[in-house]
C-alpha cells in the first residue's frame, strides 16, 4: 500500500541534488539536495534521495539559491511584449518588484488584474507611486504645491492601494510632477503607511551636490510618520561628492535607513538630467552639468530618433566629428527632441566604483536593476550576474552568502514578502540555480539588451521556468500582496 501512495505523491515532487545551498540568510554554504512539493519547499539535507518517478535537477557545482527578488525593477512596462521576461529569468530574478520612482497609471487592484493577465514568468509585487496619482488629482496644472483637498483625494487612492497590498508608497522627487511637491505634501499623503507597517520609498530629490539635504528629506518624512524610509538606487552622482560614501553609509546606518544600488558607475535618464535647472538655454548650466560628471568623455547618446547614426557616440567623440561644442549639441539634441518630436537618451558614467563598492558592502544596502524589459541602460539585463561575477568572484567586494542575502532576505523582509527570500521548509520554491564560476553580464551601453549567462535553471513557485539557461515556456508568475 504504501509504495502505491508514494507513485500518487511523487509526480508533484522535485528533487535538487548535488548543489551547494546559499539559503538567503547570510549563512556560509553548504552541500545538501532539496526536495519541493507543490510551490513549497518541503526539506533540505544531504541525505535525500530521488523518489521514484520524481524530477531531478542536477545542480552538480552550481550554487542553489533563494530566487533573486529585484528591489527596484521597471520591469511591469515591457512584460505584456514579453511575458517570458527572458532578461530578468536569465538574471535569476524571479520577483520584480514595480511602481517605483512614483510611477502609477491606475489603482492597484486594477494594476494587478492587468498583470496577471499578462500570465508572466515572474513574479511581481508593487508600491503605490506618488507621482502618477498626482497626476490623476492635479492633471496637467501641477506646477505648484497641492491644496488640502487635493492632498487628501491623494491620500485616499494610497490608502486603497496600501489596503490591497502595496509594499508601500514611492516617490519620484527629481522627476515631474514629484518635483513639485513640498516635503508637507508628501509627509501628508504618507500617513496611510504607518498602520501598516508600510515603507516609503524614494527616487529622492538630488543624487549629487545636494544629496545630504534630499536623505534629511527622507528621513524627516520617515520620522513624523513613524514609518520606515529607503532610498533608491542610491549614488554618489556629482564630482563634488565623490568619495563620500563612507560618511554616508555611516549616516544612513545611524538612522537606520536602507537603500538600494544597481552595480553600474553609469546613469541612464535624458539628457536633461544633466543638470537639475530647467533653464535649458543658459550654457552656464551645462558647464556646471558636464563638469560635475568627469567631461563630455562621460556622456554617451544611446538613442537619438531624429539621428540614428549620432547613437553610441558620446557628447566628446560627436562633438569632435560634427565640430560643433558639447554645449551646443547638448541643446540642439533637446531643440531636436522637444514636443515629442523625437527621444533620446543618455549613458552616463558619473559614479567612482569605489563609492559604489563601498555601497555594496554595507548591510543594509540590498540589490536592484533598476531596468526595464528592453531599455537602454544594460542593468536591465546583467544587473544581478554582474555582481555575482564582477563583484563577488572577480573583485572580491563581498562574500558569496552576503550577497545573495542583499539579493533575496533583507528584500523579502523590508519588503513584507512572507514566505519568501530565504531556502527553508515551508517556504515558496522561487530557486535561482547558477555557475559562480561562469556568470557573467554580457549587456553593454551599445548593446544593452544581451543577455547574461551562467544562470542555469530557476523554479518560480515550485515550477521550472528556465531549463538549462533556455525558457521552458511555463509562466506561473505570482502577484504578491504585501504581508500576505
Ligand atoms: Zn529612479
Amino acid at each position: 500500500m504504501i509504495p502505491a501512495l508514494l507513485a500518487i505523491a511523487t509526480p508533484w515532487s522535485t528533487l535538487i541534488i548535488g548543489g551547494t545551498i546559499v539559503d538567503g540568510t547570510g549563512s556560509p554554504a553548504y552541500k545538501a539536495n532539496l526536495r519541493i512539493q507543490g510551490e513549497r519547499i518541503i526539506e533540505i539535507s544531504p541525505n535525500l534521495k530521488p523518489l521514484p518517478q520524481e524530477t531531478v535537477i542536477s545542480a552538480q557545482n552550481l550554487v542553489v539559491a533563494p530566487g533573486f527578488i529585484d528591489a527596484h525593477s521597471h520591469a511591469s512596462g515591457g512584460i505584456e511584449e514579453d511575458p517570458i521576461a527572458i532578461s530578468q529569468l536569465t538574471q535569476g530574478i524571479t520577483t520584480a518588484v514595480v511602481g517605483q520612482d512614483g510611477y502609477w497609471e491606475k489603482p492597484i487592484q486594477e494594476f494587478f488584474r492587468d498583470l496577471k493577465a499578462t500570465r508572466p514568468a515572474i513574479n511581481f509585487a508593487a508600491f503605490s507611486g506618488h507621482g502618477g496619482i498626482r497626476s490623476k488629482v492635479m492633471g496637467d496644472d501641477y506646477k505648484r504645491a497641492a491644496t488640502p483637498a487635493e492632498i487628501s483625494q491623494m491620500t485616499e487612492l494610497i490608502r486603497n492601494d496600501i489596503n490591497h497590498g502595496a509594499i508601500g508608497l514611492s516617490t519620484g522627487l527629481e522627476y515631474d510632477p514629484g518635483y513639485y511637491s513640498t516635503t508637507e505634501e508628501v509627509i501628508a499623503v504618507s500617513q496611510p503607511l504607518q498602520p501598516a507597517n508600510a515603507l516609503y520609498i524614494s527616487h529622492m530629490r538630488d543624487e549629487g551636490d545636494f544629496i545630504i539635504k534630499a536623505i534629511e528629506e527622507l528621513l524627516t518624512i520617515g520620522k513624523t510618520n513613524k514609518v520606515r524610509a529607503q532610498v533608491s538606487h542610491i549614488k554618489l552622482g556629482t564630482a563634488a561628492v565623490w568619495n563620500k560614501s563612507s560618511s554616508i553609509v555611516a549616516f544612513l546606518r545611524a538612522n537606520r535607513t536602507q537603500a538600494d544600488i544597481y552595480p553600474y558607475t553609469y546613469w541612464q535618464s535624458t539628457i536633461a538630467a544633466l543638470s537639475p535647472s530647467r533653464n535649458w538655454d543658459d550654457r552656464k548650466i551645462w558647464i556646471k552639468g558636464l563638469a560635475d560628471v568627469g567631461g563630455p568623455a562621460n556622456v554617451r547618446l544611446t538613442r537619438f530618433t531624429p539621428d540614428p547614426s549620432w547613437q553610441g557616440k558620446t557628447l566628446d567623440e560627436l562633438s569632435r566629428t560634427l565640430k560643433k561644442d558639447p554645449i551646443t549639441l547638448i541643446q540642439e539634441i533637446l531643440n531636436r527632441t522637444k514636443d515629442g518630436q523625437g527621444s533620446q537618451s543618455v549613458v552616463v558614467t558619473a559614479m567612482q566604483e569605489s563609492d559604489l563598492e563601498t555601497f555594496m558592502k554595507s548591510p543594509d544596502i540590498m540589490f536592484c536593476s533598476d531596468g526595464s524589459i528592453g531599455g537602454s541602460h544594460p542593468r536591465g539585463a546583467g544587473s544581478f550576474p554582474r555582481i555575482l561575477g564582477r563583484y563577488v568572484r572577480d573583485r572580491k567586494t563581498l562574500p558569496l552568502p552576503e550577497a545573495i542575502r542583499k539579493m533575496t532576505s533583507l528584500t523579502a523582509q523590508a519588503f513584507q514578502l512572507r514566505d519568501r527570500g530565504q531556502l527553508k521548509p515551508n517556504y515558496i520554491a522561487d530557486i535561482t540555480i547558477f555557475n559562480l564560476q561562469t556568470i557573467k553580464d554580457n549587456a553593454t551601453p551599445t548593446n544593452s539588451t544581451a543577455l547574461s549567462e551562467g544562470v542555469i535553471h530557476v523554479i518560480v513557485s515550485g515550477q521550472i521556468t528556465l531549463k538549462n539557461g533556455k525558457p521552458s515556456g511555463v509562466r506561473n508568475g505570482q502577484i504578491i500582496r504585501r504581508n500576505e
